[in-house]
């Protein structure tokens, strides 16, 4: 190969790695290479543009030293942090290059180019995957991939939500299919067999594999599992977790050769993995009681809400169908099988995939130190014991791949003033975040009104393309357009429509709405984003009740909704407002990880205190308030909405509007600095990935966080986690 192909080869090997998606550099090099404008007209995807891209120009730049330099010290920098998982020794017994940690899940989000993802459990994951990356932990990923994805939203005229199914253009998304590999799952006894495609898609030095039935081996049915993520029956839903959690186990050992150390079950979706790891080790001569313990030792799993429709199950006629024969074969009655998956407090027909998890796994987990302790008593039935604090499952809060969600005006900032490293893990450090305490007032504040300013600019994009609503029709339109004024306090909320989120709260109380929305001197925006499942009737509901709303004569452009919310809005949104809000009914969130994005960003949260908000939350960083000890329901929510109201009313808009001499909110400016000093390192992934390593990975005998009372210590079992 000559020095031209060479470097073709790595400039190909970087667009083809979503490495990209968090080193600028290479956004840098590829707009070197075609001109900021067109990289721009490709939607800033290094893959696309290389496709798109005439030859000549190809040519051309590569036949410049110039550019071969820069291209060169990009590949390097790269392909060292590729290679620290795959070079490090194994430790003994240990996590190493052929004894990774096998993670899996059923969505990752990893950029929007594979939307593979419907929210927080996906962006959980990529952020995952890409801080064990930048970690250089050994970890492969395994997820199913969706030809459809979840699906791309459309509101229509009556403020309906539509659901449109583009197909992923394979040849543009950033995978590659493993030639010549099929992975087959069979059920025995059932007459079922599932033929899977296999595609790879590089993060860092992380593999994530997903597994893909679109097979001409398959019938056609079967090659439409995996069209759509979250669609279809509960048998379409039963046969994607049996690829995902059994075909899983087959792709890593029978054809990657790997011998992972721990198996992560990232929510109870891939819990079939379980059964199907009981299954070989018995068909290895083990007997049923030496094989659960082989199992137990290898898995920890994480659960990742209170909410029962999050908690899969399955009803046990249609999973005795396919797993009856795997019961006899596992030596258990199908009473003893099914049992695995019972829930005692549950229904006796339904086989829960949490439970099974829960009995299989060593260690289990929730993800904040609230919801460790709301799964100890939602799953006290489990382990049949008396006192919830008795259950053995820890914590280990949530966080956010900093490097991603930081937004890029902040990220120069830091660099630049605080010489903030976001290489390797480092952002889980917190002495450089501490300093940004001495950033002066106003560039902090300038810094944010940059990426104010980039959020408005979306805001005039989506209303060109249709996609702000209201704002479709001309006159509409007009008002919108006119009201617009990154002046404002903007208020953002954007997560998925769920009924206990109470996207609506705000707007209860319509003579305090009116007022707070509607006075030309102290102006107030509201922005909302986010989808609803295509079968949840009440999140719809929900969704059309906040549009009537918006699209009243008073309201227009003061409460706007942005359509399809993805991880691209996501971060120019979260990045942008001035406060971000949260209303779920404590303590249903589990976690939620917009508010830390938030937070990375200096921007502040009001929120209920719950998830991760009730342990970050602390004088000064934002504002928390719950009414503890109201039923849900409408009292509940007409006394959260006046304390939402009152707080807006007496501390949030004073602090914002009152500006010194320079125009500075100084208060407020005081608010986004704690921001950036305290939360950021203590809720990164790559902090919660060390725990992860530290508590869970290596082998570890108990839950994270979780200490067994003994005799007259009852309280405070639970440890708080490990700070930065
Ligand atoms: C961060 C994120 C979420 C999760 O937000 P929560 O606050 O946990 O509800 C969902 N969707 C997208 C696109 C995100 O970026």
């Amino acid at each position: 190969m000559n020095v031209i192909e060479e470097a073709h080869q790595r400039l190909k090997e970087l667009a083809g790695n979503l490495w990209w998606t968090w080193h600028e550099e290479v956004a840098t090099l590829f707009c070197a290479l075609a001109g900021e404008e067109r990289f721009a007209a490709c939607g800033r995807k290094p893959l696309r543009l290389l496709a798109e891209l005439p030859p000549s120009a190809l040519t051309a730049a590569l036949a410049s030293p110039e550019f071969r330099q820069q291209l060169e010290d990009v590949y390097q920098r790269f392909a060292a942090q590729r290679d620290q998982s795959r070079t490090i020794a194994r430790e003994e017994g240990g996590i190493g290059p052929t004894t990774p940690v096998a993670y899996c899940c059923m969505e990752y989000a990893l950029d929007d180019s594979l939307p593979i993802y419907s929210g927080g459990l996906g962006v959980l994951a990529g952020d995952h995957l890409k801080s064990a990356s930048d970690l250089g932990l050994p970890l492969v990923g395994v997820g199913l991939l969706y030809h459809k994805g979840y699906f791309v939203q459309r509101i229509d005229r009556q403020g309906c939500q539509g659901e449109i199914y583009p197909t992923l253009n394979l040849n543009l998304a950033p995978l590659t299919r493993l030639p010549g590999m099929t992975v087959r799952i069979t059920l025995p006894g059932s007459g079922l067999t599932i033929l899977a495609a296999v595609w790879k898609v590089s993060v860092g030095g992380v593999e994530l594999y997903l597994l893909d039935p679109d097979l001409e081996g398959n019938p056609p049915r079967l090659r439409r599992l995996c069209d759509r993520l979250y669609g279809g029956d509960r048998r379409t839903r039963l046969l994607q977790e049996v690829l995902l959690g059994m075909g899983g186990v087959s792709l890593l050992e029978d054809h990657l050769s790997l011998r992972p150390s721990v198996w992560h079950l990232n929510e109870g979706h891939s819990a079939f993995l379980l059964l199907e790891r009981l299954q070989r080790a018995i068909r290895r001569g083990l007997t049923l009681s030496e094989a659960k313990t082989e199992v137990l030792s290898t898995s920890v799993f994480t659960t990742h809400t209170p909410i029962a429709a999050g908690n899969e199950t399955f009803v046990l006629t249609l999973l005795r169908h396919y797993f009856k024969g795997m019961a006899t074969e596992l030596g258990l009655d199908w009473e003893a099988f099914a049992d695995l998956g019972r829930d005692p407090s549950g229904s006796p027909n339904e086989f829960s995939m949490t439970v099974l998890a829960l009995h299989l796994c060593r260690a289990s987990n929730g993800v904040s130190r609230l919801h460790g302790k709301v799964a100890r008593t939602m799953w006290q039935g489990v382990y049949g014991v008396e006192d919830p604090e008795l259950v053995p499952i820890g914590h280990i809060t949530n966080g956010v791949h900093v490097p991603t969600w930081l937004g890029d005006d902040f990220k120069g900032l830091l660099r630049n003033r605080l010489g903030l490293s976001l290489e390797q893990g480092a952002e889980a450090e917190p002495t450089t975040w501490n300093k940004a305490g001495n950033l002066e007032a106003s560039t902090l504040w300038n810094t944010h009104l940059a990426q104010k300013q980039r959020l408005f600019e979306l805001l005039g994009e989506l209303q060109d393309q249709g996609a702000l609503v209201p704002g479709n029709d001309k006159a509409t339109a007009t008002t919108v357009r006119e009201r617009l004024d990154p002046t404002a306090l903007t208020l953002g909320f954007a997560r998925r429509f769920a009924t206990y989120k109470r996207h609506c709260l705000l707007l209860l109380d319509r003579k305090r709405l009116r007022k707070l929305l509607c006075n030309p001197n102290r102006k107030v925006v509201l922005l909302f984003a986010g989808k609803a499942h295509p079968a949840d009737e009440g999140g719809k509901a929900v969704l059309q009740q906040l549009l009537t709303v918006a699209r009243e004569k008073e309201f227009l452009g003061r409460i706007l909704f942005l359509q399809n919310y993805d991880m691209a809005i996501a971060k120019i949104l979260i990045g942008g407002v001035d406060v971000w809000v949260n209303t779920p009914i404590r303590p249903l969130e589990a976690s939620g990880t917009s508010g830390m994005k938030a937070a990375c960003n200096a921007v502040p949260n009001l929120s209920v205190l719950d998830g991760w908000w009730d342990e970050a939350y602390a004088n000064g960083l934002g504002w928390g308030f719950s009414n503890e000890g109201t039923k849900e329901g409408k009292r509940l929510d007409r006394l959260d909405n006046a304390t939402l109201f009152g707080l807006l009313e007496q501390q949030i808009l004073p602090a914002f509007f009152e500006r010194d001499r320079d125009g500075l909110p100084m208060a407020w400016i005081e608010l986004m600095r704690r921001n950036l000093a305290e939360l950021p390192p203590r809720f990164s992934t790559s902090r919660m990935v060390a725990e992860y390593r530290d508590l869970l990975y290596r082998p570890c005998p108990t839950a994270p966080h979780y200490v067994p009372p003994t005799k007259g210590r009852r309280r405070g079992t639970r440890l708080s986690p490990a700070r930065g």
